[in-house]
């Protein structure tokens, strides 16, 4: 394997160069071997004498390892110098392939950003991080993935006392808006640049030579933002702590915390329990887009002038719309495009609100609509079938005017509406018995979410509606 620093080699200033502190006895509990092979790692990489490395006590020729330094707005205020408090940007593997992936880890001790915080990460929440990134990745999400978690007999506090992990987390960057903001509100406006510069140079390679390459890199900034927002908007994603620290340039689904999946529909659901005002909401996730964008514009402000800014801004919306309604569309099962369509999701989308119906089920059961006939399967979820019932004869002829089989519209329809998704009770499970060293309901529920869109008998158990407890329980956003 072969690794390099460019953070390190090309940014001095940017960072504190440092070695992870180790975690007392450190065990590798669990891997993803999908995303080993894809690295071109062979199983022999996890054994007894590879521990070290998932620890970070030993690092493989090439690694760097240090802290970034950045900044950020937190619920919507100003919160100054953050940084990585906690984790470890290791280098970047230089796939043969020509990829290029920075390796994190994350809970490898102090740090000069550290702040207040204890530099660990507990096995709870490395568990959450390394699910919801699995699952993101298979759902076709952008995001952050997960290669190792290691456990250890470090304990760590909590609300009680818990196991410190560490997570080796893999992404194309790890570079947040609150990296340009950082530079920008420390006054060093050649830093922004050079910065800007670093991310174009790396990961809009196209651009380098163009004259307006930093209005074209910030729009496409806005979009892909765009993109990845009408993403989580359609599965049903909340992220829970949208503040810049955490938006990545690249519009990955960055540092998962107190995150949920939707059970019930509930637009206004808030999956962060210290989110008082709800200012992270599921519905509020596009405007939360948009205005983390505009504190990256003005970021940005010594590279591009206020009309630059606004015309790449004025993009968001249309994407996000354009990409939030080709999805939906596809939850729908329609070909095609027609003025009424937007009215036809309001229409369910409102009776799910008003009866509280799942999410995922829903759609993934409206797959089974055959066109000929006057009644849903979905028919007897509804308590108001009169209501139903009225929906469900407009959206039939709009099918009906499609012409598209049953067989091939279901069959398109369950690649866009997942069988099963994670929900925060099957994590729970999953992490209950992983801290008893027991990884089978975890590594089932991996491989379940690792084929979301397979109704796999093995994994029924897996794709029903949540239990009443399941749907109660409260996430801590300590990690
Ligand atoms: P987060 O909400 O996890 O994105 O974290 C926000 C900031 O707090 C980042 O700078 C983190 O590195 C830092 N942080 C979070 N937890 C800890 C911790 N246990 N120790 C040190 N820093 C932390
Ligand atoms: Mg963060």
């Amino acid at each position: 394997m072969q690794f390099n620093n460019t953070w390190h080699q090309e940014l001095e200033g940017f960072y504190t160069a440092l070695k992870p502190t180790p975690l007392k006895n450190p065990r590798l509990l669990y891997h993803s071997q999908a995303l080993a092979a894809d690295l071109g790692l062979d199983e022999s990489w996890f054994d007894e004498q590879h521990v070290s490395l998932w620890s970070g006590e030993t690092l493989l020729a090439g690694m760097q390892p240090l802290a970034q330094v950045y900044s950020g707005h937190q619920f919507g205020v100003w919160a100054g110098q953050l940084g990585d408090g906690r984790g470890l940007l290791l280098g970047e593997q230089q796939l043969a392939d020509g990829r290029k992936l920075d390796w994190h880890l994350k809970g490898a001790g102090l740090t000069p950003y550290s702040r207040m915080g204890d530099g660990r990460a507990v096995l709870r929440s490395s568990l959450r991080e390394f699910l919801a990134s699995e699952a993101m990745y298979h759902l076709g999400i952008p995001t952050s993935r997960a290669l190792t978690v290691v456990t250890s007999d470090e304990p760590v506090w909590r609300e009680t006392q818990e196991r410190g992990a560490m997570l080796l987390r893999v992404a194309e960057s790890h570079v947040r808006f609150g990296h340009f903001e950082h530079f920008f509100y420390a006054q060093q406006p050649e830093k922004v640049r050079q910065l800007a510069d670093y991310v174009i140079r790396h990961h809009w390679p196209q651009w380098q030579q163009e004259n307006d390459r930093y209005l074209l890199w910030f729009s496409d900034v806005v979009k892909r933002t765009a993109r990845l927002i009408a993403h989580w908007q359609s599965v049903g994603f909340a992220h829970g702590v949208m503040n810049t620290d955490n938006m990545s340039i690249l519009g990955l689904t960055l540092d998962y915390g107190p995150y949920g999946f939707l059970d019930d529909y509930q637009p206004d659901f808030i999956c962060n329990h210290s989110d008082y005002q709800g200012r992270y909401s599921f519905e509020n996730q596009p405007m939360v887009g948009l205005w983390n964008l505009n504190r990256l514009a003005h970021a940005l402000s010594g590279l591009l002038t206020t009309e630059q800014l606004k015309l790449a801004l004025s993009g968001y919306e249309t994407e996000l719309m354009r990409c939030w309604g080709e999805q939906m569309r596809a939850k729908l099962g329609l070909m095609t495009a027609d003025k009424d369509d937007n009215n036809i999701l309001t229409g369910l989308l409102s009776l799910m609100t008003k009866e509280g119906s799942d999410y995922a089920l829903t759609f993934r059961l409206l797959c089974e609509t055959e066109q000929q006939q006057f009644h849903s399967p979905l028919r007897d979820e509804f308590i108001d079938r009169e209501a139903f019932d009225s929906w469900y004869n407009i959206y039939r002829q709009r099918l009906l005017q499609e012409g598209v089989s049953d067989a091939e519209r279901q069959q398109k329809m369950k690649q866009a509406n997942p069988a099963i998704v994670l929900r925060n009770y099957l994590a729970q499970q999953a992490i209950e018995e992983a801290e008893k060293d027991d990884i089978s309901v975890l590594s089932r529920l991996h491989r379940a979410l690792s084929d979301p869109f397979t109704d796999s008998p093995e994994f029924a158990d897996l794709m029903r509606r949540p239990p009443d407890w399941g749907k109660k329980l409260e996430v801590s956003c300590s990690s």
